[in-house]
C-alpha cells in the first residue's frame, strides 16, 4: 500500500475507534506525520492526562504507553508493537533499587519517566529530561537523594545544580553512541553550527555543547536561536520535525548512529494493524500504578 494510502486508512480508522495518535520525537518521520500530537515524554503524559479520546495509541516505547495507562486508567492505551522496549528503563530492577534504598534509609527517590511501572511505584517522584532540575530542586539541600536509572542525565541535574546525587547505573545505548569525538568533527566541518545535546549524552558531549536540553527544548532553542545551523547529539528521528519545522535552517545529526532500534519498530502498517485489531493493550495493575501514578502526579503538578 503506499504511504498515502495509509495515512488515509489510519486516518479514517482513527475516527472510527476514537483514537487518539501520540507519538514521541524519536518516532520514524510517517509515524510522526500521522498522529495527533508529538512531543516529549512530558509533553505527551500531558496530553493523555487531557484527552477525552477513548483510545489512545501511543507510537513510542512501552514506558510511555503505560505512563500514559497509568496516568488514565480508564483509556484503552494501545501500543503498535509490544517488542518496543528502552534498555535504558531496563538498568534498573527493582531488586537493585530496593538494595540502594536500604542503603541510604533516609534518602528519598527520583526516578527518571524511562523506568518501569514498578520503579515508578518505589519511587517518590518522577522527571522527565525537560523538568529533572526543577524536581530535584523542589528537595531541600540537605535531602540526600537516588536518582536512577540514568547516570548522564543524574550526573548532569546534579552539576548544574552544583548538589549531590546518588546515581544509578543506566545509560542510554543510543545517546552513548554519540561521542565527544562526532562532535569536534561536525564542529570542524560546520564551524558556524550551534551545538544542542540531549543531557542522556556523556558528560563530555555535553562539556562542548552550546545548549543542553530534553527534545521539547532543543526544538524550542534551534526555532529560537538565530543561527542557520545546528549539530543535533540526540536521536536522529528529531530531524525530522526539525527540518519540518524550520525549512531555512540546515540540521546535522552529531551521529548516524544514533538511531533506536526500539523507537523505529514502529511503521504505519503496524499502526494500522493496531487500531484495526484493537492491540496490543497496555495494562498495569491497579495496587501497582496507584502508587506510580502518585510519583507522576507529584512532577505533573510541579511542572
Ligand atoms: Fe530508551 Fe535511549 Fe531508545 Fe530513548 S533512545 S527509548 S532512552 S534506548
Amino acid at each position: 500500500m503506499a504511504s498515502s494510502e495509509l495515512q488515509q486508512s489510519i486516518s479514517e480508522l482513527k475516527q472510527h475507534r476514537q483514537a487518539v495518535i501520540l507519538a514521541h520525537n524519536y518516532q520514524r518521520g510517517e509515524v510522526q506525520d500521522i498522529a495527533d500530537f508529538v512531543g516529549d515524554s512530558l509533553g505527551l503524559s500531558r496530553q493523555a492526562a487531557r484527552t477525552d479520546a477513548r483510545v489512545i495509541l501511543f507510537c513510542g516505547v512501552h514506558f510511555m504507553a503505560e505512563t500514559a495507562k497509568i496516568i488514565c486508567p480508564d483509556k484503552l492505551v494501545l501500543e503498535p508493537d509490544r517488542n518496543a522496549g528502552c534498555p535504558l528503563a531496563d538498568m534498573i530492577t527493582e531488586r537493585e533499587l530496593e538494595a540502594l534504598k536500604q542503603e541510604h534509609p533516609e534518602a528519598k527517590v527520583v526516578c527518571y519517566v524511562n523506568s518501569s511501572a514498578s520503579i515508578k511505584a518505589m519511587s517518590d517522584i518522577c522527571c522527565t529530561s525537560a523538568n529533572a532540575q526543577k524536581v530535584v530542586a523542589s528537595f531541600p539541600p540537605d535531602q540526600e537523594l537516588i536518582f536512577v536509572p540514568d547516570r548522564n542525565l543524574g550526573r548532569y541535574t546534579a552539576a548544574s545544580l552544583g548538589r549531590k546525587l546518588i546515581l544509578g547505573p543506566g545509560h542510554c545505548p543510543t545517546h552513548e553512541h554519540i561521542t565527544s569525538r562526532d562532535i569536534v568533527g561536525e564542529k570542524s566541518k560546520h564551524p558556524h553550527a550551534k551545538v544542542t545535546v540531549h543531557p542522556e549524552c556523556t558528560k563530555e558531549v555535553i562539556d562542548l555543547a552550546d545548549h543542553v536540553g530534553s527534545t521539547s527544548q532543543m526544538l524550542k532553542y534551534c526555532q529560537e536561536s538565530g543561527a542557520e545551523e545546528f549539530i543535533i547529539g540526540t536521536e536522529i528521528g528529531i530531524l525530522h520535525r526539525l527540518r519540518k519545522e524550520n525549512p531555512g535552517k540546515v540540521f546535522y545529526a552529531a551521529s548516524p548512529l544514533a538511531d533506536c532500534p526500539d523507537m523505529k519498530l514502529t511503521t504505519l502498517q503496524k499502526v494500522i494493524w493496531a487500531l484495526e485489531d484493537m492491540v496490543y493493550e497496555v495494562t498495569v495493575a491497579e495496587e501497582e500504578a496507584s502508587r506510580a501514578r502518585t510519583a507522576i502526579e507529584r512532577m505533573l503538578h510541579l511542572s
